[in-house]
């Protein structure tokens, strides 16, 4: 197969031609959430993002195996080791069983990327599911001489791995600018080295998640349970590894280490960064208070929100921007991307009712292949959009009698909508036939208020937009004339 994927590589620093390790398949491993809490917008962005690409590489005809784990052990408040494991912490606030905090928030997770239409990945590992595995390649490092036990806990040794291999390759970072910028250990540390990560993790004895170990009960250190499912389920060598941009210092970078260390090989060729959804210019996280719960952003039910937006308007908005580029969330551009989704579909609608011609007068084979040209640099997904928009022109040129089109050329529009549309960028017409109904109705409402405000009635389209108000149907007056929303998501 001829593939001409060009893929941004964080660890080449430059757009690569992607070549699978073996032809015709993919392996793909992307960091999945931590289940302490319900994943807000910023998260969700991540997942769609990964979610469209694991899309185009099945509908180019490959066999992906795509692995998102779900880490519900080790990852502490801290990424460099310190604080409460956030899972337990979470619990004993609610006062109920760790497993009891993981379920509800997984389960919420799923919900989510089904709201947002991602498939599923291949396979969903967890990090309690896989503690052997992550115990093995610990003792491997340790014999393999990059770490060394400290008090029952297992520290990797970073200075030791410099000596070998390149401990920052990923993040470009200067080592020394790092070593003098990490605080010194305060002595009640019982780690060598400022940059040395833990691998496992003594536990208190009232911790609640543990397991016994050759070193004693413990928990895993975050990195290494990525380190051991990747490593697992895709092999010491694969293809993309992901994750969100903040990823790259600490936790993608000790995974490298921890790999090169245990396998002697460097684990993905293709290391591909998620850009942050931001707020105001400022990364959304629960800890800085400015994220929102994806059914916040549906029901409208948030104080910086103007109304409720469905999940495809949502996903559509993240579709806007490139992955590398950072989204900044705004009302206005909700509503223009509401207004472009709602374009999109319209024009999908009209494909199947389009009267044919003996010949053609638009150029569909160049809005195709600029389609391909902007998903196959990098997964422009942005520029793909702005292409569709020229067939969107064109269905409604044609739809109006302006321009003209062959039975053939129909066929690939309506197949080149579906594919792209549908199955590769995951958007779908969230209207069922009663939705439909109620549209056409809306439609000659607004007709008839439009027709009351020509002849100066008024009274007449003032007691329509009220009417529609007092049943939950918002009615907003604009340049291009009149739209509504239904007040239910
Ligand atoms: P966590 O549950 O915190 O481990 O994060 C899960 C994923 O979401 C990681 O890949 C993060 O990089 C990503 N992420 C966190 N915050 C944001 C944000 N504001 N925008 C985009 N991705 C994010
Ligand atoms: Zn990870």
């Amino acid at each position: 197969m001829d593939l001409n994927l060009k893929i941004y590589n964080t660890l080449t620093k430059q757009t690569d031609l992607f070549k699978p390790l073996h032809e015709g398949h993919v392996g793909m491993y992307v960091c999945g959430p931590t289940v302490y809490s319900n994943a807000h917008l910023g998260n969700a962005r991540t997942f769609v993002s990964f979610d469209i690409m694991f899309r185009y590489f099945l509908h180019l005809g490959l066999k992906v195996r795509y692995v998102r784990n779900i880490t519900d052990a080790g990852h502490l408040e801290s990424d460099a080791d310190e604080g409460e494991d956030k899972i337990a912490k979470k619990a004993k606030l609610e006062q109920i069983e760790p497993m009891e905090i993981v379920q509800r928030y997984t389960v919420d997770f799923h919900t989510i990327m089904q709201q947002f239409n991602t498939l599923p990945p291949s396979i969903e590992p967890t990090a309690t599911g896989h503690i052997i595995e992550q115990i093995e390649m610990t003792k491997q490092i340790l014999e393999n001489g990059y770490a060394y036990e400290s008090n029952g806990t297992i520290y990797f040794d970073v200075e030791k791995f410099t000596k070998e291999y390149n401990y920052t390759e990923l993040s470009n970072r200067n080592l020394e600018e790092l070593l003098n910028n990490t605080r010194d250990l305060d002595g009640q540390n019982d780690k060598r080295g400022r940059l040395d990560f833990a691998l496992w993790i003594k536990a208190k004895p009232e911790h609640l998640m543990k397991w016994p170990s050759p070193w004693g009960d413990g928990f895993p250190g975050w990195h290494i349970e990525c380190s051991a499912m990747s490593s697992k389920y895709l092999g010491e060598q694969f293809d993309i590894h992901g994750g969100g941009m903040d990823l790259i210092p600490t936790h993608h970078t000790n995974e490298i280490a921890q790999n090169l260390a245990c396998h002697h090989k460097s684990p993905a060729r293709y290391w591909i960064h998620t850009n942050m959804l931001t707020v105001n210019g400022q990364k959304m996280s629960k800890s800085l208070g400015n994220s929102f719960l994806p059914d916040e952003l549906f029901s409208g039910n948030h104080k910086l929100l103007d109304k409720g937006y469905s999940p495809m308007t949502v996903r559509f908005f993240m579709l806007q921007a490139h992955y590398r580029s950072t989204l900044d969330f705004s009302n206005e551009a909700l509503q223009a991307a509401e207004k472009g989704f709602q374009r999109l579909m319209n024009a999908i609608k009209l494909i199947p009712n389009l009267k044919t011609s003996e010949k053609s007068s638009i150029q569909l084979a160049d809005v195709t292949k600029s389609i391909y040209d902007a998903l196959n640099d990098d997964f422009n997904t942005p520029i793909a959009l702005a292409q569709l928009f020229e067939m969107v022109r064109n269905i409604n040129l044609i739809n109006d009698g302006k321009e003209s089109i062959s039975v053939d050329d129909k066929l690939a529009l309506e197949k080149l909508a579906k594919e792209i549309v549908f199955d590769v960028l995951g958007l779908k017409d969230e209207k069922n036939a009663d939705d439909n109904k109620i549209d056409g109705l809306m439609q000659l409402i607004l007709q008839q208020r439009s027709d009351a405000k020509v002849r100066k009635d008024y009274a007449a389209s003032d007691a329509i937009r009220d009417h529609l108000k007092s049943i939950g149907i918002e009615v907003k007056d604009g340049k291009d004339g009149a739209t509504y929303s239904v007040n239910s998501w």
